[in-house]
């Protein structure tokens, strides 16, 4: 296994002993096309990350989301990968009639993340049709476990309020905390690449797949699980980019490769306080 990480979100001290590590960017198609070869599967987790981050400075993300996929599919095409798992998001979706979101559904991104994870799953399609590849996107919804981002602005709301807490801050609930989200956990996540990576699906296509749980989990659930005091935080300051619920409708990933979550919130969650 090769990793390829330039560190400006990752950590070396998460990187796996027995990786191969290559530092540098997706901005760099030349350090590609060197560390992909011989790959048999490349899993693209990379990007900048952060729906708040995107709107901050939406030329920024988009070089490297979009430019940075492109990148990733020129270099695998040119090493004639068998499979790529594409990281998408649960985001294209956007705020939709029903909460429960399917992969069939039109999708209404809200902000320049959720667009540029689009974009990324339809250059997939296309590369996957013009170039003959096997292409997997995964639509993630709110990942959380051990390791997760706890600092900084772009903080995920869980790690975020550890955080608080370990601080003794109040914990900072937008809104009236009743938006919900499908909270996954990481070992389910890292099940469904696996899956992806392995499954028998026939070339030339992009199969698209939700990755996330069904279970609604508000965010004054989570304030409370974690306990501590609370600020609700009015009006919520992502206003009207804030999908107010969503969980996922992983039928089409039960079927197709065999996935479904194993871990709830609760069990996820108790992992993370016991190692934090
Ligand atoms: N959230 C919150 N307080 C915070 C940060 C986030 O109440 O300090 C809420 C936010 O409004 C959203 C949910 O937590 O409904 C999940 O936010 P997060 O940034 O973790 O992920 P998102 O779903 O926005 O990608």
């Amino acid at each position: 296994m090769t990793v390829v990480d330039d560190y400006s979100e990752g950590k070396r001290e998460n990187l796996h002993e027995d990786a191969e590590f290559v530092q540098g960017s997706i901005l760099d198609l030349d350090l590609l096309k060197s560390a992909f070869r011989n790959a048999d599967c490349i899993f693209h987790t990379a990007a900048w990350a952060r729906v708040p981050r995107s709107i901050e400075d939406p030329i920024g993300t988009h070089n490297v989301n979009v430019n940075g996929t492109l990148n990733v599919l020129q270099a695998a095409r040119e090493s004639n990968v068998r499979r790529i798992v594409y990281s998408s998001s649960s985001s294209v979706y956007g705020d939709q009639e029903t909460h429960v979101m399917s992969e069939d559904m039109n999708l209404r991104p809200m902000s320049p993340y959720a667009l540029h994870k689009l974009i990324g799953e339809q250059y997939a399609t296309l590369f996957a049709s013009l170039f003959d590849l096997s292409i997997v996107s995964l639509r993630y919804f709110n990942v959380f476990g051990p390791r997760q981002v706890t600092e900084g602005a772009y903080a995920l709301v869980i790690g975020k309020f550890l955080a608080q807490k370990r601080v003794g801050e109040p914990l900072t609930v937008y809104g009236d905390g009743e938006q919900t989200r499908a909270y996954t956990f990481v070992t389910d996540v890292v099940r469904a690449n696996i899956l992806s990576a392995e499954a028998d699906l026939p070339s030339g296509e992009n199969l698209i797949l939700n990755i996330g749980t069904s279970k609604e989990t508000s965010v004054n659930e989570i304030a409370q699980t974690i306990g501590g005091e609370i600020e609700h935080i009015t009006p919520n300051p992502r206003g009207e980019f804030e999908e107010r619920r969503k969980v996922a409708d992983y039928a089409k990933a039960k079927a197709v490769i065999g996935w479904e979550p194993y871990v709830t919130f609760e069990e996820g969650l108790k992992i993370v306080l016991d190692l934090s």
